[in-house]
């Protein structure tokens, strides 16, 4: 199994990356297209970023959007023609609650456009997971209690529901195929003394890969280290024990549970992710990333309810370059390192490029 997180794979498309500034002229097509098909989710994380009322993220979002059917193939048809490599399906909501998500992997898996899912894994049965495990390429479940009684306070849902995802994670593995599957770690104060543990648990149940991350709390970087740093020696000892035991040629631990600054600060003008990563939503708006889903004010970069996707993205390249994220995206932010990477390439003085 080769790595399934690192941030280096965007290098893998150099034409992309050299067409992303403004003086370049071309607009390639995103590489890889997170759609949110429905914000509906019948879970109620305490933390849920699209929920809480003190996170930028979601702002906007209603939840009782969902992409029309019609209009769902009308993307994936254009996602096609334009070459688009992969998809993602994320909320907003529960992408296995979306009630079309049957026909639109059916239709993706007779293409070439790879696909995955994130989701709370409380549904992944029927013909949906068999379509997954033979023709998906991962997918992500999302964990935080390690039992039933903490697993129902985390996500305000009845007792036994933790059960039932083990159990749904244990019949998808049953199932066979090549999908990977991952489960991400939301650590917070409740849980921290468990990762070790849980680690254990699900490796020994078949998974692929977990990621351990921080829940966060906040838009402002200190704020988040400030609340996680009274248990962050001790997850960062647990994950790293846990990666010296388990990690193996079939079982990938990436520590994402970290300093949060350097996902917080920008000082740069544009974001070169937004054209490799963008997010369609249930609303049928446009975001450039899922940090700044839903939220209208200064994360809109257009919308396809009256255009086809492929128009949007082909006309008018500044649309890509009026979010400022020096100015726009002070907060929590997925791509910020990415972001930097690519900048330092496209940013290498031309005359010097053959002194490596
Ligand atoms: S800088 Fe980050 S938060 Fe801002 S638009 Fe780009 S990916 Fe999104």
């Amino acid at each position: 199994m080769g790595l399934l997180y690192t941030k280096l794979k965007i290098f893998h498309y150099q034409a992309k990356i050299d067409s992303l500034p403004q003086q370049s002229k071309d607009i390639l097509p995103p590489v890889h297209i997170r759609i949110k098909p429905t914000n509906a989710c019948g879970h109620n994380c305490w933390y849920c970023a699209y929920k809480a009322d003190n996170l930028q993220l979601g702002k906007d979002m209603n939840k009782r959007d969902f992409i029309p059917k019609e209009k769902m193939a009308e993307i994936l048809d254009d996602l096609v023609e334009m070459g688009v490599k992969a998809v993602t399906f994320s909320g907003g909501g529960d992408p296995l609650y979306y009630p079309y998500l049957l026909d639109a992997v059916k239709k993706l898996a007779q293409t070439p456009i790879k696909f995955a899912s994130l989701t709370n894994g409380s549904r992944l049965q029927g013909e949906v997971a068999e379509i997954f495990a033979h023709r998906g390429t991962w997918l992500r479940i999302s964990i935080d209690g390690w039992d039933d009684e903490s697993y129902a306070r985390y996500r305000n849902v009845k007792v036994g529901e933790f059960t039932k995802v083990m159990n749904n994670i244990e019949s998808f593995k049953n199932l066979g195929g090549k999908c990977y599957l991952s489960i991400s770690l939301i650590v917070d104060k409740e849980n921290a003394g468990h990762v070790y543990e849980f680690i254990r648990r699900l490796k020994n149940m078949g998974v692929n890969s977990v990621k351990v991350s921080p829940c966060i709390v906040s838009n402002d970087g200190a704020v988040n280290n400030a609340y996680h740093q009274p248990i962050f020696d001790q997850v960062k000892e647990s994950t790293r024990k846990a990666v010296a035991d388990f990690s193996d040629g079939h079982f990938e631990i990436f520590d994402s549970y970290h300093a949060l600054d350097d996902k917080f600060k920008k000082d740069y003008d544009w974001c070169p992710y937004l054209q490799i990563l963008p997010v369609i939503g249930a609303d049928l708006n446009i975001y450039p990333c899922q940090d700044k889903a839903y939220n209208l004010e200064d994360g809109l970069i257009g919308t396809i309810k009256n255009q086809r996707f492929k128009d949007f993205w082909f006309s008018d390249k500044n649309k890509f370059l009026k979010i400022n994220p020096s100015v726009n995206c002070n907060h929590h932010c997925i791509a910020n390192e990415k972001n930097k990477m690519v900048l330092e390439y496209l940013y290498a003085d031309s005359e010097h490029l053959s002194f490596v």
